[in-house]
């Protein structure tokens, strides 16, 4: 069994009242690890370490914060093989998915921000004859990170690539459900060479350490990603520093089929949109509204696809879908099939555990299809597992008006091969991001994010840095012969 303690200042520690958290194994819900639970007196301790860092690092040339984040890239990649293998298992997520995309995907995002640390330029406005003004981009400080349970380590490249780069220091609190690859990290982040303080990692509970985090008064910011509604709490608690807040929130990804696109591509794709990492996916196309004169066909190859998902033990080679990361989020997904059945949903396939007995004690559901209104509950709630519904449309205007029907508005996808349709239909989707005869596409270069109730600012890009800085204006009077305000004989 694995045991592991708070990383704070450079050392594993345990929490200050002695208390540990169980991590348990998605695949069979037996005990995989005992971690420290952090507690608010924890997060202090954490806290006043990267504040004791950050006058250092802050100074730190943004060459060398560069390198350091190059070089945990490459420890990253090198070490690759076993983080995937920690993160399928703590997750549930299949080890093809953690090999082939969350452990890349880490990799290319640190060395990402990496390469942009020494590009994050300043720049000079136009000034008055006689003046020089210049604009600087300075960290902000402390930032306090608190992060999901459905892409763990994807996200400590997503945080704390852009938070480094920019100069901070960050104090990051993993789920309490999975925070062993995370911890992991911690040991790659001392091997690569940060400085202790710079990053500090708290896992536990978010009513106890989130909640602290996201009010102490010496955290400058806040770049939290989870449900709405704790958004909303951490909103309200932000409030009395005034402290940045960056939030990205849920999503009901809206994906449109329309009359002319390749059927045989939008069947996979939209398998993909829902299915991959079983659905825990802020930006899952978890919606289906399909053109109604292809609605059959697609549906007819779709649900062939979709119960022909091999769902199994994560470590399994073969595996495309592995079990929920908890057996409470397996329940409440569970109760989403009734909820829809209540409304007058029809059950196309799924909607239940699956029968292999090897997955008789894990968080496992079978890939789920229903049909439903678009006003029903199951077609408005974030349900966050593998579960799509299926709308049917008769024109472009009636798509659109289904698809921006939710107060959401993180990401949505279109499958056309229609190129004025595409652009048109993209624009008017109301989404931070929109994918045309694809879905789910995300890379360190392009802004993350959504609009509405799924939160606001973004995470990664040019965008990423200006989030974790502030502008620093300074004006210089180099020539310039300023008459008296007040003219009095001197
Ligand atoms: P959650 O809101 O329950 O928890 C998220 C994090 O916040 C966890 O670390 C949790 O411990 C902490 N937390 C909970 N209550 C807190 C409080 N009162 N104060 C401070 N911290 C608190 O969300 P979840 O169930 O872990 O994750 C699923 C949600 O995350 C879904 O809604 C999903 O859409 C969203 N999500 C969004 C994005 C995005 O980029 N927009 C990405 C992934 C997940």
């Amino acid at each position: 069994m694995i045991e592991r303690g708070l990383y704070i200042d450079g050392q594993f520690v345990e929490a200050l009242d002695g208390a540990t958290l169980d991590v348990l194994n998605p695949h069979d819900g037996e005990l995989l690890a005992q971690v420290s639970e952090g507690g608010p007196d924890d997060i202090d301790r954490a806290v006043e370490a990267a504040g004791r860092a950050f006058p250092k690092w802050s100074c730190t040339s943004s060459a060398d914060r560069g390198r350091l984040l190059l070089r945990l890239a490459d420890i990253i990649e090198a070490n690759a093989e076993e983080l995937a293998r920690l993160e399928s298992i703590d997750t549930g997520h299949p080890l093809r998915d953690t090999t082939m995309l969350d452990v890349p995907r880490t990799v290319a995002t640190f060395r990402y921000f990496g390469g942009m640390a020494d590009k994050h330029e300043g720049y000079l406005p136009p000034a008055d004859a006689g003046f020089l003004n210049y604009v600087t981009h300075e960290p902000i400080g402390v930032v306090g990170q608190i992060v999901p349970w459905n892409f763990p380590l994807m996200f400590c490249g997503w945080k704390l690539g852009p938070a480094l780069a920019a100069g901070n220091c960050a104090v990051m609190k993993p789920s309490e459900l999975v925070p062993l690859s995370t911890l992991r990290l911690c040991e790659l982040i001392d091997e690569a060479g940060f400085p202790p303080g710079v990053v500090n990692v708290v896992p536990g509970y978010g009513q106890r350490a989130g909640a602290r985090l996201a009010s102490h008064p010496q955290v400058g910011k806040i770049s939290f990603t989870g449900s709405t509604a704790t958004g909303r709490e951490i909103v309200a608690m932000s409030a009395g520093n005034v402290k940045r807040v960056q939030l990205e929130l849920g999503g009901k990804g809206a994906n449109i089929v329309f009359d002319d696109a390749n059927l045989t591509a939008a069947v996979n794709g939209s398998a993909f949109a829902i299915f991959h990492n079983q659905g825990q996916a802020c930006i899952a196309g978890s919606r289906l509204i399909l053109h109604e004169a292809v609605a059959d066909e697609f549906v007819e190859k779709f649900v062939a696809l979709a119960s022909s998902i091999r769902v199994g033990n994560p470590l399994n080679p073969e595996t495309e879908m592995g079990p929920l990361t908890s057996a409470q989020h397996r329940g409440r997904v569970l109760d989403y099939v009734q909820i829809a059945l209540d409304q007058g949903g029809e059950l196309l396939t799924g909607g239940r555990a699956p029968q292999d007995p090897a997955c008789a004690n894990g968080y496992y559901i079978e890939p789920t299809v229903m049909r439903a209104k678009a006003r029903d509950r199951v077609s408005q709630e974030e349900v966050f597992g593998p579960f799509v519904t299926v709308t049917t449309f008769s024109n472009e205007e009636e798509a659109l008006e289904i698809a921006n029907a939710t107060d959401y508005g993180l990401g949505s996808g279109l499958w056309t091969s229609d190129l004025s349709r595409a652009h048109r239909v993209a624009r008017s989707l109301q989404a931070g991001m929109v994918w045309v005869n694809c879905y789910k596409r995300v890379g360190p270069g392009s802004p993350f994010g959504g609009i509405g109730q799924s939160g606001y600012g973004r995470e990664m890009g040019f965008e990423a840095m200006h989030e974790y800085s502030q502008s620093k204006s300074v004006w210089i009077n180099v020539d310039a012969r300023i008459p008296a305000w007040y003219p009095r004989p001197s």
